[in-house]
């Protein structure tokens, strides 16, 4: 039932039909997605790691869904597959036969335990469960690592980010050795085509990443010549494990800088390796600030081949200025893209007018101003938010564009506006996983993308139908 906030002619949740505004008592069409779903991907980015969660099956054919549909590539996604009885008793012995099932049919190398909102509910033991398998199977078998991903108190986000930290506690050894040449990425929810170039800048400045995760292989690879039960790729055990060698960790994320229990404060704290918080570096400023930290750990220049992709970022932005500047956006989704997003469209003289999440950020104002050129006092800043918020607000402020996942579809057809994709789910185009956003390279692909978007509604509005802008 819906109760909307300034509708005149309400119903509440009685159904009894009211005058004036009420509050809203509901989230409608949330602007965010399932926490386990978060954990899923990280491990999809794991080599040899089966993602299982403990729950009903729904909620991993509902994660399966989305995954597919974005990726366009198969996703095996395990549950223990709760009954009646299950909910009411436990789910202890559907976990232990689940695990025997994925163990027979898959032999993964490690199996990733997320938690749904039912198993949390009842209060399972996890940690309990995982301790009473292995110990009946001697310690033989894969190792399970545990992530609780209660749904009700989180986003997809925050099961991604939580996912990568109990992956580098669980695996991350304390050592002495330090490698200097050896650099951890801890990338934002990213796309395949990013996290390629991630590596391929690292690369560049000659040094040895582990980025994790790294689904680039798993959720977008190539035609098999026969089925693999497990996609090939991802970020290897040993590679998790050293870690703890690395030089320095790039943790990309604003939120992720002001979480002080982190995966890279963590690594920092508990292994001694630097943690650099960055942002997302999409815009020449974050961009800037990333390359200067690759350029502090690997003590080296900025490659001649980024100088150049820098120079025609900038040559781009004064080719299409006047068809950017002055215009207004409304940006929503994960809320690290969103502060890259906004900063970004600063810096072209696109005023972010709309910042909506649908998570819960602590400082997410802070966040926003810091990024934000010129402060926010016009800026309608969202957190918590559902899309029937940002579009009372969208229907207000009359952005020129928005920028964010397909589910802002049905906002941008009913303003008549540009939607430009970004973030996830994208399930209403194809190549979600090849678009480039990161780094001046992505930036460029991504301000082009903006640019054009407003020229074709631009066209699309007149009249005339001008075919040279
Ligand atoms: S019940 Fe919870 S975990 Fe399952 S799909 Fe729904 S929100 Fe996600």
């Amino acid at each position: 039932m819906n109760i909307c906030k300034g509708n005149p002619d309400t119903l509440t949740t009685t159904g009894e039909r009211t005058e004036g505004p009420l509050p809203a008592a509901a989230t409608r069409n949330a602007c965010k997605l399932c926490t386990p779903l978060g954990a899923a991907m990280v491990f999809k980015g794991v080599r040899g790691c089966l993602p299982f969660l403990h729950g009903s099956q729904g909620c991993a054919t509902y994660i399966r869904r989305y995954m597919i549909s974005h990726f366009r590539e198969p996703v095996d996604i395990a549950s223990s597959s709760f009954s009646e009885d299950d909910a009411i008793f436990g789910g202890a012995k559907n976990f232990a036969q689940g695990v025997d099932n994925v163990i027979h049919q898959y032999a993964p190398e490690l199996i990733g335990v997320a938690t749904t909102c039912l198993s949390e509910t009842i209060g399972d033991n996890m940690l309990g469960m995982i301790k009473t398998y292995q110990d009946k199977h001697c310690g033989d078998g894969p190792p399970l690592v545990h992530v609780s991903t209660p749904a009700y108190t989180g986003t997809h986000s925050d099961g991604y980010y939580s996912a990568i930290r109990e992956l580098i506690k669980a695996f991350a050894q304390p050592t002495r050795i330090t490698q200097p040449r050896m650099v951890n990425i801890l990338p934002a929810m990213m796309s395949c085509a990013d996290l390629r170039h991630l590596r391929e800048i690292c690369a560049l400045y000659e040094l040895e990443a582990t980025i994790l995760p790294d689904y680039s292989s798993t959720l977008e690879g190539g035609s098999w010549e026969c089925y693999h039960r497990i996609s090939p790729g991802g970020t290897s055990l040993d590679e998790i494990s050293e870690m703890a060698t690395a030089a320095a960790t790039l943790e990309i994320g604003h939120t992720q800088a002001v979480d002080k229990d982190s995966a890279g404060s963590w690594l920092e704290r508990e292994r001694g390796v630097r943690c650099d918080a960055l942002g997302w570096p999409i815009g020449i400023r974050l961009s800037d600030q990333f390359f200067a930290a690759m350029a502090t750990a690997s003590n080296r220049p900025m490659p001649a081949i980024l100088a150049d992709e820098r120079g025609r970022l900038v040559d781009a932005y004064v080719d299409a200025h006047k068809y950017v500047s002055g215009k207004r956006a409304a940006i929503f989704g994960e809320p690290d893209l969103v502060v890259g997003l906004a900063a970004f469209m600063s810096e072209i003289g696109v005023r972010p007018v709309i910042c909506a999440t649908g998570s819960k950020v602590k400082k997410w104002k802070e966040l926003l101003a810091s990024e934000i050129e010129g402060g926010t006092a016009d800026v309608e800043i969202l957190s918590d938010a559902d899309h029937a918020k940002l579009a009372e607000a969208a229907r207000t402020l009359k952005p020129d564009i928005i920028l964010g996942s397909s589910k802002g579809y049905p906002l941008a057809r009913e303003l008549k506006i540009p939607l430009v994709r970004i973030g996830f789910p994208i399930h209403d185009r194809i190549g979600a996983q090849r678009m480039l956003s990161v780094g001046y390279r992505g930036t460029l692909e991504l301000f082009d993308r903006v640019a054009n978007a407003l020229l074709e509604s631009r066209q699309d509005d007149s009249a005339t139908g001008y075919s040279y802008l």
